[in-house]
């Protein structure tokens, strides 16, 4: 498999640090709002990869952060009176629900900021007594100057950078490119104590102290959107290399940016829409499809008409599972045919041609591109006279594929009741082995699926809630 590594500039051999393991850190959101449809294409893009690095076989562990601690959950708590704590919990539960409508599963773990305060304390005492780090009046600084390899990642040399910086009025800082490592406290705003003052940590040092606890050493993959680029994961990079002289991580992904009708995504235009407004008028699964139709790397322009025409591919797909799911219980042909062989055999040549495209930098465009290709090969030769292997073998190929890229997920009425069904049976058979805790679970399960259970004298029923 290859991915391009913006570290390197190059697509390269992707070479896990131990075998068959992979694990991968992604920059995740910060709580203080719905997220957007920018947001949701980044974070898809890692939920996708994840999904299919699993599907390859490898085994992931993968940790996407919240950062709850911040200036923008500060301003928003304050106008609405409330605690940064009650804005970023909110928030966070706010997520977890427009994820998983578009199938973005959870990672293993989510660390928020203020769960991993002594460990972020930790990691810039470390930076201080090792000298990288300097303290001005209770903030703390990296040191830009002490780190050589500073923009290796956004590929900028020291001396461009400090031409083209910004000297501010009132600078206390030693150099204009060093970063806050930790802001002294204000008045009202929520802080910690330290050996050198209280107050809150600046945005980069989180992600290297999570990883560092999370992993305990160098990643496989790390990534986020392109923008984080410079100066976030340059600064990252900084502050865990020149501590630990390790790589932080050794391929760096970056995600193209989502633009509204070719214009940049922002308040003031009047473009800026959050995943949950966007629900209001589409279906989740099909703006899934739409944002895994381009490649990650590429920006990607939303606008109505290409959304609607994501909706009339998904369709597609929906119209080859339905018809497939129709012969497969009317075909009268269950006896092979003649050209069976040939059929399998072309079938099955579609995964191997969709594993080449995903391997080649994770080419969902290209991916997608292949399923449309077997859609139209089912359409061409296949109908009422097909075996019903052929037939099952085609509906497996057709859900394996869609399902790596998290498609295709709805079931239909007529297997919803199926599943339905066969918990029930299940829970009878526990309840008649006196293992009620399992009864529960799957009484519990069914409510989830807004499915009521009723004993009664002539068996169980259910109803929709
Ligand atoms: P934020 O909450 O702003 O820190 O963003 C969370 C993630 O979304 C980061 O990985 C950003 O790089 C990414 N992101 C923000 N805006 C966009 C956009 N318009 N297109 C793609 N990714 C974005
Ligand atoms: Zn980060």
């Amino acid at each position: 498999m290859k991915l391009f590594n913006s570290l390197t500039g190059k697509k390269e051999e992707f070479v896990p640090i131990i075998e068959n393991k992979i694990r991968m850190y992604a920059c995740g959101p910060t709580v203080y709002n719905y997220f957007h449809i920018g947001n949701a294409r980044t974070f898809m893009v890692f939920d996708a990869m994840r999904k299919y690095f699993k599907y390859r076989g490898y085994e992931v562990t993968f940790a996407q952060n919240f950062t709850d601690v911040d200036d923008k959950i500060i301003n928003k708590a304050n106008e609405e009176k409330a605690t940064t704590e009650k804005i970023s919990e909110k928030y966070i539960k706010e997520y977890f629900y427009d994820a998983e409508l578009l199938g973005i599963s959870k990672a293993d773990s989510h660390p928020k900021v203020t769960e991993n305060m002594q460990e972020i304390i930790e990691f810039i005492s470390s930076l201080i007594d090792n000298e990288y780090a300097y303290i001005v009046e209770g903030d703390v600084y990296f040191d830009v100057s002490k780190y050589e390899e500073y923009g290796k990642l956004s590929k900028q040399n020291l001396d461009e950078l400090r031409a083209g910086s910004r000297v501010e009025v009132k600078e206390i800082k030693r150099n204009p490119l060093d970063f806050a490592l930790w802001k002294t406290a204000k008045e009202g705003e929520p802080s910690w104590e330290t050996k050198w003052g209280r107050g809150r940590p600046g945005w980069h040092i989180e992600c290297s102290a999570m990883i560092e606890k999370t992993f305990g050493g160098t990643i496989d993959i790390h990534g986020g959107g392109s923008d984080l680029k410079f100066p976030h994961h340059e600064n990252e990079i900084a502050q865990s290399e020149a501590l630990t002289g390790k790589p932080l991580a050794n391929y760096w992904l970056h995600v193209g940016f989502l633009n509204i009708d070719n214009k940049k995504m922002s308040k003031s235009l009047n473009n800026f829409f959050t995943v949950r407004e966007i629900q209001e008028e589409f279906d989740l699964e099909v703006i899934r499809f739409f944002l895994l139709s381009a490649h990650y790397r590429s920006p990607l322009n939303f606008s109505r008409e290409l959304v609607e025409s994501a909706q009339r591919g998904l369709e597609r797909l929906y119209n080859a599972k339905n018809n497939l799911g129709y012969l497969i219980t009317h075909a009268d042909a269950t006896l092979p045919t003649e050209n069976e062989m040939e059929l399998t055999r072309e079938l099955n040549s579609f995964i191997e041609k969709f594993s080449t495209e995903m391997d080649d930098d994770f080419n969902t465009a290209n991916g997608i591109a292949v399923i449309f290709d077997l859609v139209k090969y089912i359409n061409s030769n296949i109908d009422e006279h097909t075996s019903m292997n052929a037939l099952k073998t085609a509906q497996e190929i057709l859900a394996e594929l869609c399902g790596v890229l998290g498609l295709l997920a709805k079931k239909d009425e007529n297997s919803l009741e199926d599943e339905i069904e066969e918990l029930i049976e299940e829970r009878q058979r526990a309840r008649k082995n006196k293992d009620f805790k399992k009864a529960d679970e799957i009484r519990d399960k069914l409510l989830a699926k807004e499915i009521v259970l009723e004993d009664t004298p002539s068996g169980v029923k259910w109803a929709r809630k």
